[in-house]
């Protein structure tokens, strides 16, 4: 065989296993089709966190009014953006691809398929592998709709030549909602089209509707319950038809409307490697497919599709292989991000979830971030704990506000250890800031589950 592992991907979780096994003394390939690092870096979680920093600044001198400054805003050059983006990306891209080199595997800039379940073809060429880990990621859809083409996705949205005056956004999930805020955020006027009552289905609801406040006071027209049927061109203008023959007048119109593993045309078949109904591959616990030794992981599962879970699936295998350290990565209490504006941090379980499994206690704090009592700016941060009533375990946080990411991510240590509310209650507060608002919570919002556990 000419490799111990062939990785398939060079993204946040083929380079992290590629990385990680060669440095345990295996023999690695890696093969990247696209972009080194991926769809994080390239298409995703990085350029992404960038623009939303980006459409920041603009609210932020407006703010300074407020405390005595008097910052007279200029226009906003969106090639300069995106030019400053494009080298920030290009440097990462050339770390990624520095750290397999370095750690001695082998890589191959092309796309490789399945032609058995121990061969490949990369680029034209055969190799052989003892194991294969399968991790090409997921790529944008957009609406099965007439005109669609017409439309763009998020992996356009990052290379746009020019910022739109008017863009209608599809979709309500995590992209939806951050892009919504990103071009909210550099000026355009955007509206939201929707199927759901609220943005963020899955997402806790206190959540999600204070999410739909924060977007409507940031200006962004929402459209919930709405299906678009199809899309046209007038000249530069797009038409969006929805509903019962309702339309939409905009510049630009972004389907953000969900992500499918990319696993078409990998010779799957070919390897006897099994997958779901949506293209997706099944793995077991230990990210075994159906063949022994083939493996899966990221968002080509399409389970938990985050960065973090990509990467340390990929740590988690190359040591559990190479590195005499056997071990799984556990999906539960995985902390996550919402870069909306404001953001949102949650770990755990939604009181609906929660709830499903016997009595939660709820408690609920909003108020007016400190910042904003000067700036004069419509905002609230919301936070929430669910507190399983027996066990008195915190089984969930939520919160929506400035810098709820970064405090999530403390929290949900807490959460994974199993800390009480007691526990919380026992910890000092830092003052003044939001974050205290988590352990200073006595005042029981409401109960959830009970006649549930009463069934
Ligand atoms: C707009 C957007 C924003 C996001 N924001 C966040 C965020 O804030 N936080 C977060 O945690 N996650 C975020 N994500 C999700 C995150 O990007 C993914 O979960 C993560 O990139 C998954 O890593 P992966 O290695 O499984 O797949 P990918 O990063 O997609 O990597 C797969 C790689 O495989 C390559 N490839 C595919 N087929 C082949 C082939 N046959 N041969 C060779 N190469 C191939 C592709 O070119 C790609 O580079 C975001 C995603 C998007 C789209």
């Amino acid at each position: 065989m000419d490799f111990d592992l062939f990785v398939i991907g060079g993204g946040s979780a083929g380079v992290r296993c590629a990385r990680i096994a060669a440095g345990h003394g295996a023999r690695v390939g890696i093969a990247e089709e696209r972009f080194w690092g991926g769809t994080c870096v390239n298409v995703g979680c990085v350029p992404k966190k960038l623009l939303v920093q980006a459409g920041e600044y603009g609210a932020w001198a407006d703010d300074a009014a407020g405390f005595g400054w008097t910052i007279k805003k200029g226009p906003h050059d969106w090639t300069k953006l995106i030019a400053a983006k494009d080298r920030e990306i290009g440097r990462l891209n050339s770390i990624y691809k520095r750290l397999l080199d370095n750690a001695g595997a082998s890589i191959f800039e092309a796309r490789a398929t399945l032609v058995d379940a121990h061969t490949l073809d990369v680029g034209g060429k055969h190799v052989t592998a003892e194991r294969i880990v399968i991790a090409t990621g997921g790529h944008p859809v957009s609406l099965a709709i007439p005109g669609a083409e017409l439309g763009i996705i998020s992996d356009d949205a990052f290379y746009l030549p020019r910022m739109p005056q008017r863009v209608a956004i599809v979709g309500s999930g995590y992209i939806a909602v951050e892009f919504a805020g990103i071009f909210a955020g550099l000026g355009a006027h955007v509206d939201l089209i929707y199927r759901q009552p609220l943005p963020l289905r899955g997402f806790d609801t206190d959540l999600r509707e204070s999410l739909a406040d924060a977007l409507g006071a940031q200006g962004i027209s929402l459209h919930p319950g709405c299906h678009p049927t199809k899309l046209e061109a007038h000249g530069d203008e797009r038409v969006l038809s929805y509903g019962e023959g309702q339309t939409l007048r905009t510049d630009l119109v972004f389907f953000a409307t969900g992500r499918s593993p990319a696993t078409k045309g990998l010779g799957l078949e070919a390897a006897g490697v099994t997958t779901n109904k949506d293209g997706a591959v099944l793995v077991d616990h230990s990210l075994r497919t159906s063949q022994h030794h083939i493996y899966a992981m990221g968002d080509v599962t399409d389970r938990l599709n985050l960065t973090p879970v990509a990467t340390a699936e990929g740590h988690a295998l190359a040591d559990t292989l190479f590195g005499k350290n056997p071990r799984a990565i556990s999906l539960r209490n995985v902390p996550t991000a919402v870069f909306s504006t404001p953001p949102i941090g949650t770990c755990g379980l939604s009181e609906e979830q929660a709830a499903e499994h016997g009595p939660v206690d709820v408690y609920v704090s909003k108020f007016t971030p400190m910042r904003h009592t000067l700036t004069g700016r419509a905002r609230k941060t919301m936070l929430k704990l669910v507190v399983d009533q027996a066990s008195q375990k915190v089984v969930g946080a939520h919160m929506l506000g400035e810098d709820a990411p970064e405090i999530m991510q403390g929290l949900a240590i807490a959460i994974v250890m199993g800390a009480t509310k007691a526990d919380f209650d026992r910890t000092i507060g830092i003052h003044p800031t939001a974050a205290e608002e988590f352990v200073t919570l006595r005042t029981r919002t409401r109960v959830a589950g009970v006649a549930k556990a009463a069934e």
